[in-house]
């Protein structure tokens, strides 16, 4: 009897953000080290450049569907709408040409939560499909639950005042108040937008770039309430280091960080889409020389000259950073964050403590566990005003109390290297991930 070939190929489709993309990158490469060849097929905006990085992989294009200057005036939940519907058709014709070019070989394809229109390729042409979830499994349990808002069983008005101070039901410390709906556009929206992500699905498990030690508890819920297979595997950057970033890395900071004296620096980075208003800028700019500690400052907008003459003095700017080095520089005593997920593990990989200043949704998430689950940091809230910056600057690098954040930090951090490590349990998840995707 002729053999039949085990297919080897797996088609990943990224969400076209840098948070989304880096560990769909990270993912590609750790599958490649278990020996499956790997496709990325990616929209026209925000592309990861094939050859340097990622000389193995296969790059495709999907014809843009929405016009990325579409992105900013739609706002997020109705570009995503848009987006899924309008690329449905043009993905089913890019993955037949996949199959044709590849031999029939295609073992899975593996989608960003927010690209579903994926699932109507992978139905169409009988390929297995999995999700990745880039960000929190606790994030992913609140959307879960969202999804099932005013469904038959489950009418509960989150805006009323006495729902949002209950617990969400084995998701402690979790409230309805804390569910990541801030920033995301008119709540029906996104509300639609959940179901939409959660309930047409047809895939046969969900990715998470986390570990069991982190978030056991949304693990757990998520387990139950999914009815397929969790692999919880990261942090992916530790397995698979590969170099996604869509911007130069200035990387001049290192020489700066190499002449500072250890853990003295805070690191300030608010992630990729982050725009400060000007009066916070400055505010923020004021409240950092004041501290007198060093500061590492990623920043787009450009300072005005009166404040850019001392901000140079005691601090360091660049407009992006090889933030994972950064992290993991001994002149760096703290991180101030907008605690996106990425972020926030790559914080704790390096056992750094954070000030925590989200702007929106599942970034708040991230913030509750940092000050009161792993208690790794704190919240900086209301307004920022120069001298609550300097406060929080110094109670985060020159504070006895600080000292307990940074041990747990670093008891963390040693428990997430243990976890991919052999035998660890993201280690274990990655293998069992690899065999599920050979025995589809
Ligand atoms: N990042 C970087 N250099 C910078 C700022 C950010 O390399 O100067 C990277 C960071 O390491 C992380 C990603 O950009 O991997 C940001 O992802 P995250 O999920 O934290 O936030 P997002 O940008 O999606 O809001």
């Amino acid at each position: 009897m002729e053999k039949i070939a085990e297919k080897r190929r797996i088609v990943l489709v990224p969400f076209p953000a840098q948070g989304h993309i880096t560990p769909m990158m990270q993912l590609g490469q750790a599958l490649s080290f278990k020996g499956f060849s790997i496709t990325i097929a990616q929209g026209a905006y925000n592309q990861v450049s094939s050859s340097q990085h990622f000389p193995t992989f296969q790059f495709v294009t999907i014809p843009e569907s929405v016009p990325v200057s579409q992105k900013e005036s739609l706002g997020l939940v109705e570009f995503l709408m848009k987006l899924n519907k309008n690329s449905e058709a043009r993905f089913k014709d890019c993955v037949a040409e996949l199959l044709l070019q590849n031999g029939n070989d295609i073992a899975c394809i593996i989608y960003d939560e927010l690209m579903y229109f994926s699932e109507a390729a992978a139905k169409e042409f009988k390929i297995p499909s999995v999700i990745l979830s880039t960000a929190s499994a606790t994030n992913h349990a609140c959307c879960c639950v969202l999804s099932k808002l005013n469904a038959e069983k489950f009418l509960i008005d989150i805006e009323d005042p006495e729902v949002q101070d209950k617990v969400v039901e084995n998701l402690d410390p979790l409230r309805y108040k804390n569910l990541p709906i801030s920033g995301m556009g008119p709540l029906d929206r996104f509300l639609d937008i959940c179901r939409e992500v959660f309930n047409k699905r047809t895939a046969s498990a969900v990715i998470i770039n986390t570990a069991s030690c982190l978030e056991s508890s949304s693990l757990s819920w998520l387990k139950q309430e999914l009815n397929i297979p969790v692999f919880p595997l990261g942090p992916l950057h530790i397995t698979a280091s590969a170099n996604s970033s869509l911007l130069e890395e200035d990387r001049s900071c290192i020489e700066w960080l190499n002449k500072q004296v250890p853990r003295s620096v805070i690191y300030i980075s608010l992630g990729s889409k982050a725009q400060m208003e000007a009066k916070e800028v400055m505010e923020m700019a004021w409240g950092l020389c004041d501290s007198n500690q060093p500061f590492l400052w990623v920043i787009s907008e450009s300072l005005p000259e009166e404040v850019s003459k001392i901000v140079l003095e005691k601090g360091y700017i660049v407009k992006w950073a090889p933030q994972k080095e950064v992290l993991g520089h001994p002149a760096v005593g703290g991180f101030w964050s907008h605690c996106g997920w990425n972020s926030t593990l790559e914080s704790i990989v390096e056992g750094v403590p954070m000030i925590c200043r989200p702007f929106k949704g599942e970034q708040k998430l991230n913030a509750i566990y940092v000050e009161s689950v792993w208690r790794i940091g704190f919240q900086l809230q209301g307004e920022v005003e120069r001298a609550g910056v300097e406060t929080a600057v110094k109670r985060l690098i020159v504070d006895g109390e600080v000292a307990g954040m940074r041990e747990r930090a670093l008891v963390l951090k040693e428990k997430l290297k243990a976890s991919v490590r052999s035998g660890g349990s993201s280690y274990k998840a990655l293998d069992e991930l690899a065999k599920h995707l050979k025995t589809e």
